[in-house]
Order: C-alpha cells, then structure tokens, then sequence
C-alpha cells in the first residue's frame, strides 16, 4: 500500500499487512505530535481523542519509493533510542523508528483511504487527567501481551533478524 506525505513529494510502500495498528497515547508520541503541528503547512497528526495513529510494519517490508532527500530526524532528545521521521517539504511526519526494533511505526494518516483498521489503543496511562480513550477499541494501559506477542510473532518470521533501513 502506497504511502505519501501530504505534498506528494515522499512516497513510501508497505507491503502487506501491518503487524499491528494501534493508537499510542503515550507522552513521547503526544508532545512530538504537538511540536509537529505547529510547523508550517503540518497536518494534524493527533487524532480526536488526543492519540496518534499507526500502522506498524516489519523494517523489510517498508521501502522509500521517493523524495528520500527530504526526508529529517527528530529525537525528542539526543540520547533517544527513538527517531521520528518528517517529510521537510511539508512537514509531514511519515514513521517512527525504534532503532533497536525490527519494526516500524507509519503515521496511519499517510495513508490514503483504505488504511488497514485500527485494532488497539494504548499506553493510556498517560493521557492527561479527564480525556477519553476512543471508545470503539480495546484500550490498555500500558502495552498489553497480545501487542509484545505480534511484535514476537513476527519477528520469529523474520528468523530474529535485526533489520536496519537503508539510511
Ligand atoms: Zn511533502
Ligand atoms: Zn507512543
């Protein structure tokens, strides 16, 4: 399934059927999504109940199609295991990478219509006081078994090879 940032200029294809979509409501995805809408022309990257959708995919099965050029890291902080990636010509995020996983995180919105449905929210700990998780998912806490189990799952698909994108 093709995915672009919202000037078209960075397209990237998922192959196959995400590992697992999700809503994260932790305080890492929430302030980088709030610094992220304040840049100019940035789509909105929370969704209605103050999360961020997406779609997680095994590292070998996502590929940059185009635009590679534009595309910026951002670490909440230097040391941070964690890189999120922005489309710069529109200020797009396009993924998440954990760079020790064998997965990655697409911004579900990239994603023309037809995106794979979400299955879970979590990490709902830590939504500030008085906000509602979507009320139309299973929402957990913290990270619960069956997420650890479908990252384990695949990776055992994959031989529990490290995979590293190719930038
Ligand atoms: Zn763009
Ligand atoms: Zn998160």
């Amino acid at each position: 399934m093709p995915a672009s940032c919202v000037c078209g200029h960075v397209t990237l294809q998922a192959i196959g059927t995400p590992i697992l979509s999700l809503v994260c409501y932790c305080e890492s995805c929430r302030s980088a999504a709030r610094q992220f809408e304040q840049a100019p022309g940035a789509p909105s990257v929370l969704n209605g109940y103050g999360g961020v959708d997406y779609c997680l995919y095994r590292k070998d099965r996502v590929r940059i199609v185009g635009g590679a050029e534009h595309l910026r890291d951002h670490r909440l902080t230097e040391a941070s295991p964690t890189r999120r990636v922005i489309a710069a010509c529109c200020n797009t995020p396009m993924f998440l990478e954990f760079t020790k996983g064998h997965w990655l995180s697409l911004y579900r919105d990239r994603f023309p219509q037809g995106a794979p449905p979400l299955e879970m929210g979590v990490m709902a700990k830590e939504l500030p006081p008085g906000s509602t998780p979507a009320e139309n998912l299973p929402t957990y806490r913290t990270r619960p078994p069956r997420f650890m189990i479908k990252l384990l799952t695949s990776w055992a698909a994959m031989g529990f090879r490290k995979s590293k994108m190719n930038r």
